[in-house]
């Protein structure tokens, strides 16, 4: 029976990849949205020409009403969930100081929050079967902070501890926890960076490249086929911050 995959926030970007690369893998992928209904369909269709079926279903992240539906609708369908990838979040690029209660929320509620709720939903299954393996998409910014960005910062700080202190907790149940912390993948959050910060920004990467949203898929996989890493904080940045 093949393994069954959510990905949240995966119509566009990194989750997209993540989505298309699981796909192609033979994983039964359930790839979450909530506004880019267009873009969804658009994965599922280009899934579709190579044969491939996927799910899209519409949520958002940081409802627990609506990821209960989420999670009701794929253990009807499927019966099990095998795989976990909390992928969906938002940047937040301002002074500390000028930052709201409101920016607060959506920043936490997006990047962390959802998180909770959604390994929480899935959870109960993959205890039951003694088996499963989830990935926060958390950031390089949670390990060293960044300037301008800092409810984002604490945001992923706070993934990679959860990771951390899940992994302790859901190991006897063999369920494995992992962060991936990317450092700067082309993509649509960091369309707001002209191409001459981008370049500037290259110069600091050893690897003298920005990275790509396959780099991040291929980490992804190899954390799928493995089983005897958790609780582990992998920064995928070209060495940018090491
Ligand atoms: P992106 O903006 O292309 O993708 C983020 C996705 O999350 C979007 O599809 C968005 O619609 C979705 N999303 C946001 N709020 C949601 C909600 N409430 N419910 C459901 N979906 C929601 O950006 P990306 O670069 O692909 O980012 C993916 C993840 O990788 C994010 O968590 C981001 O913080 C992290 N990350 C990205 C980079 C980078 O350089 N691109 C670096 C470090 C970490």
């Amino acid at each position: 029976m093949k393994k069954v995959a959510i990905i949240t926030g995966a119509s566009q970007g990194i989750g997209r990849q993540i989505a298309i690369t699981l796909a192609e893998q033979g994983i039964q992928v359930i790839a979450n949205y909530n506004k880019s209904e267009k873009e969804a369909i658009k994965l599922k269709e280009q899934m579709k020409e190579q044969n491939i079926e996927i799910d899209i279903i519409k949520a958002d992240v940081t409802s627990r009403n609506e990821v209960k539906k989420m999670i009701k609708y794929v253990l009807e369908k499927y019966k099990k969930i095998d795989i976990l990838i909390n992928n969906a979040g938002i940047s937040e690029y301002k002074m500390f100081i000028d930052e709201t209660d409101e920016d607060w929320n959506r920043v936490i509620n997006t990047n962390l929050y959802s998180a909770f709720i959604v390994t929480q939903e899935v959870l109960p299954n993959m205890i039951h079967n003694k088996n499963g393996c989830i990935i926060n998409i958390s950031s390089i910014w949670g390990i060293v902070g960044a300037s301008l960005e800092v409810l984002y910062s604490i945001s992923k700080a706070g993934l990679d501890a959860m990771t951390k202190a899940l992994a302790k907790e859901l190991g006897p149940s063999n369920i494995r926890i992992n962060s991936i912390a990317p450092g700067f993948i082309k993509t649509k959050i960091n369309e707001k960076f002209s191409e001459k910060e981008i370049e500037s920004i290259t110069q600091e990467i050893p690897l003298e490249r920005i990275g790509n949203t396959e780099d991040i898929a291929k980490c992804v996989n190899w954390l799928i086929e493995d089983n005897y890493t958790t609780g582990q904080v992998i920064s995928i940045n070209g060495g940018w911050v090491i």
